[in-house]
């Protein structure tokens, strides 16, 4: 086969069959393929897209180019992914907050990347935990835990891993077929009895309109189907961060409450709706409100918090997390008003500023910093009111984070309609026409 006639093709708007993508996928893995070439092909997919069939052949072979995790019978092998938000922190809450309600959850989950924060370097907060498990480690403390939030390995779908990094440094992240392929690949490789995907919409996520939120979210069910996965996506809103803090060390002790049966109305909401659509698909006939009161049962009886204490442990972490004093500067409203909305990017980016999250995958982060916020859309605020709290590290980090941070908030004199919350908007599943 000949790569510039695939580039070719796709570049004219054609389709690529199985054993095209076959090919490209093993010869890219396996160093045939140089990047520049296959950045062509990825820039073409970018452009051109792929239909659905396209889609399901490459998660297909991405799939095929690592193994598949096997498990005994036992209780349901279950888990979720998002596309990446700002404060999202529901996947610490949700692994063992499942795993406390009879569910096994093997979470790979990944690192943050531009605006988005990621659950491994939030975890990694904890002194010793690891993120960096061997598949034997990740099934054991699936046996004896019910839960784990770890890397992905070198041998769980290693296409995905080449194909992300250079998706990452060519600007061609946001695609929807390249999406579907990555989060799948992986999701297929746990093996599982269902899946439920947060797919994020608005200023803080990959899907900034609500029309490619939907084009994403269908063709994960879509593909989740074909290969006989029980999908569920909500779209969920992004327009402003999950919770109060971003960061993460804060998000990490914010999940904590949520555990403990406390923390911020919007993350225990949407952590609720998350898990309510696993137990749902899993369980003989429960019903929404059903599994919403099991779960709800575990969070406020200490029983969640109980397992995220075992999961910590057998991954080597330390609690409590380590008291660190970070400088702080608070923002103050210029006006009084009411919060008409947020720019939610802004708060990601100037995390990045304060050194907390990344600009490109191989960069370290300092787990420490964050930002606190002290309003939410729809409130009232006074004149010189502090909005937000900045946890820094350095007076010229805390300058450029200030700087982009003042044009994170819009103040109205009129007051707000609706206060927005992070919680579904619309949902999708593999089995059921939406
Ligand atoms: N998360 C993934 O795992 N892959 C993507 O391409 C985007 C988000």
């Amino acid at each position: 086969m000949d790569i510039i006639k695939i580039i070719h093709k796709k570049r004219d708007g054609g389709e690529l069959n199985s054993e095209q993508i076959k090919w490209v996928i093993e010869s890219y893995s396996t160093d045939k393929i140089p990047d520049y070439q296959m950045a062509a092909l990825g820039m073409a997919i970018f452009l051109n897209g792929m239909s659905n069939l396209e889609t399901i052949h490459l998660t297909e072979h991405m799939l095929a180019s690592g193994i598949c995790l096997e498990w005994q019978q036992g209780n349901p092998v279950v888990d979720k992914h998002s596309t990446g938000g700002i404060g999202d922190k529901t996947s610490i809450i949700l692994a063992p907050l499942l795993a406390s309600c009879d569910f096994r959850v093997p979470m790979i989950s990944g690192r943050g990347l531009g605006p988005t924060g990621g659950t491994l370097d939030k975890l990694e907060s904890l002194s010793g935990f690891r993120t960096d498990l061997s598949e034997k480690e990740l099934q054991n403390i699936v046996h004896t835990v019910g839960c784990v939030i770890t890397g992905t390995t070198p041998q769980i779908a290693p296409a995905d891993r080449k194909i992300y990094a250079l998706r990452d440094v060519t600007g061609i992240v946001a695609s929807v077929p390249l999406i579907t392929a990555s989060i799948l690949s992986k999701k297929l490789a746990e093996n599982l009895d269902a899946l439920v995907l947060d797919v994020k919409c608005g200023s803080g996520s990959f899907m900034q309109s609500i029309d490619d939120a939907r084009h994403l979210a269908r063709s994960l069910c879509s593909v989740g189907k074909h290969f006989g996965l029980q999908t569920t996506a909500l779209i969920t809103d992004m327009s402003q961060p999950v919770g109060k803090m971003i960061g993460n060390k804060i998000e990490v002790d914010e999940s904590i409450q949520v555990l403990k049966g406390n923390g911020p109305c919007d993350v225990r909401e949407l952590t609720l709706g998350l898990g309510a659509e696993l137990l749902v698909n899993c369980g003989n006939d429960t019903t929404h409100d059903e599994a919403r009161k099991r779960l709800i049962g575990c969070l406020d009886s200490g029983k969640a918090y109980e397992r995220f204490v075992s999961m910590v442990h057998a991954q080597g972490g330390r609690l409590p997390l380590p008291k660190i004093k970070n400088n702080f500067h608070d923002l103050v409203s210029g006006t009084s008003g009411w919060i008409s909305r947020t720019i939610c990017s802004r708060f990601g980016e100037a995390i990045i500023e304060l050194g907390g999250g990344r600009k490109q995958l191989h960069e370290k982060i300092d787990h420490t910093v964050g930002i606190e916020i002290l309003v939410r859309p729809g409130d009232y605020i006074e004149k010189n009111q502090p909005w937000c709290r900045i946890l820094y590290r350095s007076k010229e980090t805390l300058h450029r984070a200030k700087e982009i941070l003042n044009n994170a908030i819009f103040i109205d004199t009129k007051e707000a309609a609706t206060k927005h919350a992070s919680i579904a908007t619309e949902r999708y599943t593999s089995f059921e026409e939406p």
